[in-house]
């Protein structure tokens, strides 16, 4: 029996969505790509707000990630660490030899604009990379203000990891200025994981031909000439290609406001219900849209409640991330999931829990 995911990534896929993947399959070299992958590119640039291309990976979040720090490093990058995510991008930056400093807060707290105006102050970096929405600890930083203090600085970029944010709540990436912003699709875009997708700004992808390579299959420049052929360097997953494609057309169709309201939505039920039932993470004024990270002050059994859920009701949730295990769950509201199955999932957990 499926057991319906209210985890945050990989979501549920719609039944539609996964007839998609089973599109007959076109030649990678023909026009019949070319076409699908032109079809594509706007639906992109309409969601993130940009005339930027998107580029295209076949990979998952993680090797968008390790795109943007080797390519788009001339000098050094700062690392901004609050999170599983953001400490991963520290990592990937080291493991590639990239010059870069990690600046690490609680996990509970947000990055504040003027923690990345005092870093970016000592002139060491020409990158910094944030994560928008931390999917260990359901929070959201305030990528709008921060993007305003990076402008004050000309030569350093921002990297943005928009994984679990991304066709979820609104990215205005032109207008904030982000140089590169990234996701995979198995989170708010409600797809199967193994694809990814990123917005790379004219100036970054001027600076990546200039930067010595360091990446093969994940070099910006040999995307790009490939992308302005609509073609990909090397054989992509179709498959994806398809269900991104009419994802995209069923978005639009919804309307992206009303899509990121509905998240809104979502997020300010099971938040009301969290802080009725337990208390909620991260602080105050940072709860991320698109996923609630539950503090376990009940001390229930968490791993527990995630087997019942399983078991009983066919629903399945996460525990919280490393070494918040059993000390946080986290539930996600992105996607394609509606308000009443969210409500459905609260009240499932209600009646496990005796609440
Ligand atoms: C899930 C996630 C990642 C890693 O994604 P993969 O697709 O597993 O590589 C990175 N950053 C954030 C914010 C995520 O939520």
């Amino acid at each position: 029996m499926h057991k319906r995911l209210f985890t945050p990534g990989p979501t549920e896929v719609r039944a539609g969505i996964l007839k998609e993947l089973a599109t007959p399959q076109v030649h990678h070299r023909s026009p019949e790509f070319s076409s699908l992958y032109a079809e594509i590119q706007p639906k992109l640039q309409q969601l993130l707000y940009t005339k930027a291309p998107v580029l295209l990976f076949t990979s998952s979040s993680t090797g968008a990630m390790e795109s943007a720090v080797t390519n788009l490093v001339a000098k050094r990058c700062l690392n901004l660490v609050n999170g599983a995510f953001s400490k991963r991008w520290h990592e990937i930056a080291v493991g590639n030899g990239v010059p870069c400093d990690a600046f690490s807060i609680a996990w509970d707290r947000a990055i504040k604009p003027e923690m990345v105006d005092e870093q970016l102050a000592t002139g060491k970096y020409d990158a910094v990379t944030l994560v928008m929405n931390e999917t260990s600890t359901g929070l959201v930083n305030p990528v709008k203000e921060i993007a305003k203090v990076v402008d004050r600085y000309p030569d350093v970029f921002l990297l943005i990891d928009a994984v679990s944010g991304m066709a979820g709540v609104k990215i205005e990436t032109d207008l904030w200025n982000l140089d590169f912003v990234l996701a995979g699709v198995q989170k708010a875009f409600a797809l199967p994981a193994g694809f990814a997708v990123a917005a790379v700004s004219e100036r970054a992808l001027a600076r990546a031909e200039a930067v010595p390579p360091r990446s093969y299959y994940f070099s910006l420049p040999a995307m790009y000439k490939s992308h302005k052929k609509n073609q990909t360097p090397s054989t992509p997953s179709i498959p994806h290609m398809y269900a991104l494609n009419a994802q995209l057309s069923d978005m639009l169709e919804e309307g992206l406001d009303e899509r990121f309201a509905r998240h809104e939505q979502m997020a300010k039920i099971v938040q009301a219900w969290a802080k009725k039932h337990f208390d909620i993470f991260p602080e105050e004024g940072h709860w991320s849209p698109t996923l609630t990270c539950v503090k376990n002050t009940g001390e229930i059994d968490v791993a527990g409640l995630i087997r019942s859920l399983a078991d009983d009701y066919n629903l399945r949730i996460a525990n919280g991330y490393g070494d918040l295990k059993g000390k946080t769950f986290r539930i996600a509201h992105m996607g394609d999931t509606q308000i009443d199955e969210a409500e459905g999932l609260l009240k499932a957990i209600e009646t496990i829990l005796n609440l």
